[in-house]
């Protein structure tokens, strides 16, 4: 199995150099030449299965032999072994044929984790293989930096430097990464906002000299074994409902795309998936897509689902690589012209993506009211990126018979200002972390500033 970038001109590259890369350098998104496949009997036999060993079965094609078998066994258990709940992601039915699949019970209380517990491993394995070692920086807003240190904080052949935007990251979302003590990661609070952030981070990517040698590692949503991994609760999540004697829907809280593509290669590996649908925030590049062939970018609205607040969905490109028959000239020439001006998808392809995918959006106003709705209706409280899922799930899907999977992204006490708004008195965090609020915290508050940043990553690296 080779890995193949969605503009057609880079180089195809092993499992283990796309985990060590990022974006290809002709601009596209990896993804595999081929696509496994999953038989009805190999679905069937996942029946009763631990989610580590589902894991370990649907990932090992991916992984091609370049990981001996008894290695990844044990790298996935260990990933998985991080969340609170035996069953890693369970379901909650919530009636009689809709489902929440709770993704919230890792480190950081968000779905990220699910990818970023075994990015963090596989990075630090083949890093040790190689004898080298590697830096990996980012930028945060809150959710992603916070999952990335709790993916990174064992691994031996890894410093992790993460910027957030000083005082501009809300309390719990900054202890998440503050308090987390290990000797190779490093919070950098910078003295700016999130885009000076992302700017930063950007130019030491673009440039990469200052490390003399050392590789630098981007975690964002487009590296290959998140998608990998998240294919995962797909697979795990039907086959408990009945795949593959019984067709299931999926709705998808979804921002950078990353979340639904994994599904959608779940779907193409042999799930019987009836439908996909995408909620989106007012943020809503994907809703206006699908509905109205609007690909075009609009201002970033801030809502009370933050970590869906995006301008552009990154791995969409990859799903666009499929709908136009994987034609890497039609993709970079669509998505040069999305970079500078409103554009469209071509008629049969955006036909396609009809087929099997819908989409909803949800405002600000509608976040609040599904909250309470929700919770007068199942008792549960819903946190705001879920609650966009639920909705779209009523309003979107093709019919009532197939079971309906909503995707719970996030833990309702990540996101407690949109919860309190709706007019609850809060949420309190599990017990596992009912002490985040006193643990000590260490970051290094730095100017916005490309030079002083480098230079502290420079002199602290291990
Ligand atoms: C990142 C995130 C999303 C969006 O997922 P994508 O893979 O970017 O589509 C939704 N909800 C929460 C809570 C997230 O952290």
């Amino acid at each position: 199995m080779r890995y193949i970038s969605t503009r057609g001109q880079a180089p195809a590259l092993s499992f283990e150099e796309v985990v060590l890369t990022g974006m290809a350098n002709d601009g596209g998104l990896y993804v595999p030449e081929t696509v496994p496949q999953l038989s009805r009997e190999t679905l069937a036999e996942m029946a009763g299965l631990s989610y580590a060993e589902i894991a370990f079965r649907v990932m090992k094609p991916f992984v091609n032999g370049e990981i001996d078998d008894e290695t990844f066994r044990g790298i996935v258990h260990d990933a998985y072994a991080t969340f609170s709940h035996d069953a890693v992601v369970p379901l909650n039915q919530l009636d009689a044929n809709h489902f929440l699949l709770e993704l919230f019970h890792g480190p950081t209380l968000a779905f990220k984790d699910v990818a970023l517990q075994l990015l963090g491993r596989l990075l630090d394995h083949f890093l040790a293989k190689r004898g080298e070692r590697a830096v990996i920086m980012g930028a945060t807003s809150g959710d992603t930096g916070s999952a990335a240190i709790e993916g990174c904080r064992h691994c031996d052949n890894l410093d992790i430097f993460i910027l957030h935007p000083h005082n501009r990251v809300s309390e719990v979302q900054r202890r998440q990464m503050t308090s987390v003590l290990a000797d190779n990661v490093f919070n950098i609070a910078i003295e700016g906002n999130f885009d000076d952030a992302q700017a930063m981070v950007k130019a030491s990517f673009a440039d990469q000299g200052f490390l003399n040698g050392t590789r630098l590692v981007a975690v964002n949503s487009i590296n290959w074994a998140r998608i990998m991994a998240q294919i995962v609760y797909y697979v795990a999540s039907a086959v408990a409902l009945g795949a593959p004697h019984r067709q299931v829907s999926f709705c998808v809280p979804s921002a950078n795309f990353g979340n639904v593509f994994a599904g959608y290669m779940a779907y193409r590996m042999g799930l019987p998936v009836k439908q996909f649908i995408i909620a989106t925030n007012a943020n809503d590049i994907l809703h206006r897509t699908l509905t109205a062939n609007d690909f075009s970018k609009q201002e970033l609205k801030a809502t009370l689902a933050p970590s869906m607040d995006i301008v552009v969905s990154s791995n969409f490109e990859r799903l666009l690589f499929e709908a136009y028959e994987r034609d890497g000239d039609a993709v970079r020439g669509l998505l040069e012209r999305f970079q500078s001006e409103p554009t469209a998808l071509a008629e049969a392809p955006l036909a396609r993506l009809r087929k099997l995918f819908a989409s909803h959006s949800v405002d600000d106003t509608t976040i609040l009211e599904v909250i309470r709705e929700a919770h007068h209706r199942t008792k549960e409280v819903l946190d705001p990126h879920t609650a966009t899922g639920y909705r779209a799930a009523e309003r979107a899907r093709a019919d009532a018979e197939t079971p309906m999977i909503t995707l719970a992204t996030a833990h309702p006490a990540k996101f407690a200002e949109a919860v309190v708004k709706a007019g609850f008195p809060g949420v309190p965090l599990p017990p596992h972390m009912d002490d985040l609020l006193e643990r000590e915290e260490r970051y290094t508050v730095l100017p916005a500033e490309l030079a002083e940043v480098q230079k502290f990553v420079v002199e602290n690296r291990r």
